[in-house]
């Protein structure tokens, strides 16, 4: 069985903490090689080795940081269709949902390239006499970031591009249920010119994660995952001095006015609903829906279109499916309870996924999409984040109403009201408490040059991850007042300095 070890100053490294996690194709439910779960000693060695390309690093011009970049870009492009594909192997989605993500990852990288023009600070001349302001944006050292299942290429790549362009080092510890994806992307590094030790991975579960949140030599985490282990990470990596951002789990609602256009609706709403099997942060997992005829026609309509979705493997179909399978045995075992617990709610179940088999692949870890009506604010069903292809649709009398149940939500990370009333939307938009928000426009993940982040327990630290956020979480300003020339010499001042 082939075994994947870390990444350690721009080598493969094997591990020898004995322990491993297995790594399986969820479109098969076959072991496809194991994963190392790294020890103390082996994550204390990969931080070492982010610690000791720091100082070289962080004195490479920005415009020779971006070239790493840009070359960077160029060979996983090149590379995208084997990325992909490895995408594809561990985690399920089809084909053109990995290229996908990959793209919204790249996009990220491009924005990296700009970073002589974003790291550049401000400047004011003569604030006061010969004296001149200006701040500097400099790296932090080592950062650490640690990533979920649901995106191996993309989320890895909202932190290391950014992180490594402001000059810092990094250290990633990825999902250790599809790790592939990043050793591959260390290995592009490394052939794009990125110095020994700048970037390193260490593959593992809790034990190498404790080390990065209390090693004293790491200076900021960057963490994407479910929401306790988020909460978890916040709390422990600040009460140890760093710096932190933890995007958590979600559950976001679309909001369907009476005049919105229902084609457009549907179609909106069975892609974010069921692309990439509903585990996607930012998928449609609660339609709300103003009034009984609404709701009525729309869970029709979406009926009607889930009895025509393709559910298969994510490769080698010649017509290929719309959903994969999930991650996991377990994961697909949890989903199908939560389909069995809405039941049990009193929740109207449509379409039933549960005993969705794919021919030739009875071991694959599929559930069908499924659909259930009636959905009330009291069920754990609404509640609670299933993270797969299950959506529940909820009846609301006003807009309202319908608002005060989204802000009402733990969880804020995105939304999308779907109308053609600028009113609406417009105070949609400016009163509900999430993050994201869409309109007439179902998953508004940001672009790369904007910042993504949710509210609530969707996320815990105040800075989103990529764009103006991101290079404010991977630099420290420091702000310097010079007077110039000498020559203009001020007197002793006992009262807070003032510039006269
Ligand atoms: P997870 O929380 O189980 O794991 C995320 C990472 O944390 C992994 O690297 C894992 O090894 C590590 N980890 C797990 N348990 C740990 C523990 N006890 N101590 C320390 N580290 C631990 O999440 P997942 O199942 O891989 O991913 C799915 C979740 O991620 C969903 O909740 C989804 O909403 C969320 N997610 C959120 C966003 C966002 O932007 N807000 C984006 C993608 C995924």
């Amino acid at each position: 069985m082939r075994r994947l070890g870390n990444y350690i100053n721009g080598q493969a490294v094997p591990s020898n903490s004995g322990r491993y996690g297995s790594v399986f194709n969820p479109a098969t439910g076959h072991e496809s090689c194991q994963v190392a779960l790294s020890n103390q000693a082996e994550t204390r060695e990969a931080i070492a080795s982010a610690e000791a390309a720091f100082s070289q690093w962080s004195q490479v011009t920005p415009l020779n940081r971006a070239r790493v970049m840009f070359k960077f870009k160029a060979l996983v492009e090149q590379h995208a269709d084997e990325i992909a594909t490895l995408i594809s192997q561990e985690h399920g989605k089809v084909f053109s949902d990995a290229r996908g993500e990959l793209t919204r990852g790249l996009e990220v990288v491009e924005f990296a390239c700009g970073i002589p023009h974003l790291q550049k600070g401000e400047h004011s001349l003569n604030v006061g006499r010969g004296v001149d302001s200006f701040s500097l944006m400099q790296p932090l050292g080592v950062c650490a970031g640690i990533s979920p299942f649901n995106f191996p290429a993309m989320v890895p790549m909202w932190m290391f591009p950014v992180a490594i362009a402001c000059g810092n080092t990094f250290v990633m510890k990825p999902s250790e249920k599809d790790p592939s994806v990043p050793l591959r992307l260390a290995e592009l590094l490394t052939e794009a010119g990125l110095p020994d030790g700048v970037f390193n991975i260490v593959n593992g579960d809790k034990e190498a994660v404790d080390v990065l949140l209390t090693d004293e030599r790491v200076q900021a985490v960057s963490f994407v995952g479910s929401t306790p282990i988020a909460e978890y990470i916040y709390a422990t990596a600040s009460a140890h001095g760093k710096r932190v951002q933890a995007l958590g789990g979600a559950k976001n609602h679309m909001l369907v006015m009476p005049d919105a256009d229902p084609d457009q609706v549907v179609a909106s709403l069975i892609g974010a609903a069921y692309g990439s099997a509903g585990e996607r942060c930012m998928a449609i997992s609660v339609a709300v829906c103003v009034g009984d005829e609404v709701a009525d026609r729309l869970v029709g309509q979406l009926a009607d279109e889930i009895d025509q979705l393709r559910v298969g493997p994510g490769l080698g179909l010649t017509e290929e499916a719309h959903m994969g399978p999930v991650i996991s045995e377990q994961h697909c075992a949890k989903i199908k309870d939560y389909i069995t617990l809405g039941q049990q709610e009193g929740a109207s179940l449509i379409r039933d996924g549960r005993d969705f088999v794919y021919p030739g692949h009875e071991h694959g870890y599929f559930v069908g999409a499924s659909l259930f009506d009636h959905v009330t604010p009291g069920m754990r069903i609404y509640q609670e984040e299933i993270f797969g292809p299950v959506l529940c649709v909820v009846r609301a009398e006003s807009y309202q109403q319908a608002l005060t149940m989204i802000n009402e939500h733990e969880y804020g990370n995105g939304t999308a009201i779907f109308t053609r009333d600028g009113d609406t939307a417009r105070q949609f938009c400016e009163n509900v408490q999430v993050g994201m928000v869409g309109v007439n426009l179902p998953i508004p993940v940001p672009m790369a040059f904007h910042s993504f982040g949710g509210w609530k327990r969707s996320l815990f630290g105040p800075l989103h991850m990529h764009g103006p956020d991101g290079v404010r979480f991977y630099t420290r300003m420091k702000t310097v007042t010079a007077r110039w020339p000498t020559g203009l010499r001020a007197g002793a001042e006992f009262s807070m300095p003032t510039m006269k």
